[in-house]
């Protein structure tokens, strides 16, 4: 089947095209959707995309960080000010994946992939989101409950504050194929403390459900303490509560829920 593919300028020509159109797919590096293309998949016969320097923009100049849709993990590598989000970019792919890939895109990755997507879930990112009847911004957590219907639309940028310190962000992923590989589990928490106590705690799970999720109980069991033994033994054993993973050939559910509260453990204690 023939596939069309349409280069607009402006975000906006391409957002209107994209959300009239079922069959078309937004182009961000294409590590997916080109792989979809050469595999036959007939739901795609138009391809969009859009050249608008805004989708490969950071802007690293208050404590509210900015990345266009279209920055590759490549480009995060490169920007020291973005030195937080480093190990999670680090875990994508090998490097021509991660040359290619985007930010963007990594918001639609199915499991076992949407590894950053899990490091922005646990810091509260907003999506800005751009379809037919204009521009909004969503809580990335809104955006991801919300992702099958947003095929119609363009992401223009995710946005999240900055940790208050290197120690109050972190991220780790379980991965079989090393270097690199699928996600097992992926996990990412941040942590901000206050009066030596933890306040406002978020901790992030990839490939233990359909799309990332949030370990509310662990949180829970985090929030007002200190980061001590007795805390970090409390997170852990609730890890796998309200978890919904699924077997695949990286791991079974089974296993995924018993080491949850392992790799937890491992991230909140600092060890690697
Ligand atoms: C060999 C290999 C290894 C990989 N390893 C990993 C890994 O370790 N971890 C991981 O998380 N991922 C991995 N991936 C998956 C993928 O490369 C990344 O998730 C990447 O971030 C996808 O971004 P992309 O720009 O290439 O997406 P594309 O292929 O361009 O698009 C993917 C989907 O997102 C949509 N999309 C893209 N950008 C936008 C936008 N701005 N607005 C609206 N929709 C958009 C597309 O329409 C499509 O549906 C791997 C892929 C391959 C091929």
């Amino acid at each position: 089947m023939p596939v069309t593919v349409k280069t607009f300028g402006s975000t906006g020509e391409a957002a209107s095209a994209l959300s009239s159109d079922r069959s078309a797919r937004y182009l961000g590096g294409g590590t997916l959707v080109m792989r979809a293309l050469n595999e036959g998949d007939i739901s795609i016969s138009t391809v969009v995309r859009a050249t608008d320097q805004a989708l490969s923009r950071i802007d690293v100049t208050s404590s509210r960080i900015t990345i266009g849709a279209g920055v590759t993990f490549a480009k995060i590598l490169a920007e020291r000010e973005l030195a937080f989000l480093h190990a999670p970019a680090r875990s994508i792919g090998g490097p021509a994946v991660r040359n290619m890939g985007t930010v963007g895109g990594n918001l639609f990755a199915p499991n076992p992939y949407g590894d950053f997507t899990v490091a922005l879930l646990a810091l509260d990112a907003t999506v800005s989101v751009q379809g037919g009847l204009g521009a909004r911004d969503l809580p990335i957590e809104e955006f991801l409950q919300s992702r099958e219907r947003q095929s119609g639309a363009l992401v223009l940028a995710v946005s999240c504050q900055r940790p208050a310190t290197a120690d109050a962000f972190r991220y780790r992923k379980i991965a079989r194929i090393k270097p690199k590989g699928g996600s097992v589990i992926t996990l990412a928490a941040h942590l901000p403390v206050s009066s030596g106590r933890i306040s406002g705690a978020r901790i992030a799970l990839g490939s233990m459900a359909a799309m990332q999720i949030r370990a509310r109980a662990a949180e829970r069991a985090l929030e007002g303490r200190a980061l001590d033994d007795a805390a970090i033994n409390a997170a852990a054993a609730v890890a796998a509560e309200g978890v919904s993973p699924t077997d695949n050939a990286l791991g079974s559910a089974w296993y995924r829920r018993e080491i949850v509260g392992v790799h937890l453990r491992r991230l909140l204690s600092g060890l690697e």
